[in-house]
């Protein structure tokens, strides 16, 4: 009887590191599968960087979605916004539609955790077997910059206000970085202050933003700019790849390990 194949796949968030290890694999695995779990609430910067990688690589990156929506699940959720706390939005818009899409296939799923960083990864179904290519490989920030600036593609725009991928009503966004959102897309600020009206109008307190409510924080917006220094600098100043190590020393919260692979 024949063993049943091994899937390879390697998931991209549209960040800078999973983007970079899909370039350092394309041509290490050539049956890789790449795949983009879409909660439906990414900024527009992640889709127009993936249709370009998709191009570089020269293969359909496979569009993952839960089978309900963010919309669907807060209702069941009696609007409770997702928090560090309360991640929902993580199993139910990443994991679920990742672990539906692999099945009880034995795969083996590449992450794009760097050597420098502290993090684990996914470790979710047994029949699906974390490898960390970087990590095993000792490349840190600086060769995942070398790695795309080599490839020509570069990065992502939002890194200019903001230092991950992921939704754009992501909580783990630092206050300076809802301020970016309401700069570059005014129509994504409004939408992440209807939910949370939603939210506080109803049985949950919880707001995006820790302490204070999307109105409160961008009557701030000049005093968090302030306070965000070096951030403010970034579109004007920087090339990207001192953007990207900025975004790299940015990262010492925990953010969702499969959003932000
Ligand atoms: S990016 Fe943020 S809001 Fe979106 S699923 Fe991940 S943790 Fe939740």
């Amino acid at each position: 009887m024949c063993a049943q194949p091994v899937r390879h796949v390697l998931g991209l968030s549209g960040g800078k590191d999973s983007s970079a290890l899909a370039i350092y694999m394309r041509d290490k695995v050539p049956d890789m599968e790449y795949f983009f779990t879409d909660t439906g609430a990414e900024l527009p910067e992640t889709y127009e960087f993936l249709d370009r990688l998709e191009g570089f690589l020269g293969k359909k990156i496979a569009r993952l979605s839960s089978e309900r929506d963010f919309d669907h699940m807060l209702m069941v959720k009696d609007n409770f916004l997702p928090s560090p706390n309360t991640r929902w939005c993580t199993r139910e818009l990443k994991i679920e539609p990742f672990e539906r899409w692999i099945g009880d296939d034995p795969a083996i799923s590449y992450i794009g955790i760097r050597a420098d960083e502290p993090r684990d990864g996914y470790k979710g179904k047994p029949n699906i077997q974390p490898v960390f290519p970087f990590k095993e490989a000792g490349l840190g920030i600086a060769d995942i910059q070398r790695i795309l600036a080599e490839s020509g593609l570069g990065i992502p725009d939002y890194y200019k206000w903001r230092s991950r991928s992921g939704c754009y009503f992501c909580f783990f966004q630092r206050k300076s970085e809802w301020v970016g959102l309401a700069k570059h897309h005014p129509d994504l600020f409004e939408r992440a202050k209807a939910y949370e009206k939603k939210a506080t109008d109803g049985a949950s307190a919880y707001t995006w933003s820790q302490g204070e409510t999307l109105d409160q924080l961008i009557a701030r917006a000049t005093e968090i700019e302030a306070e965000s220094e070096k951030r403010a600098l970034r579109s004007k100043k920087m090339t990207w790849q001192e953007i990207l190590a900025q975004a790299a020393e940015d990262e010492e919260d925990e953010s969702c390990l499969i959003c932000s692979l």
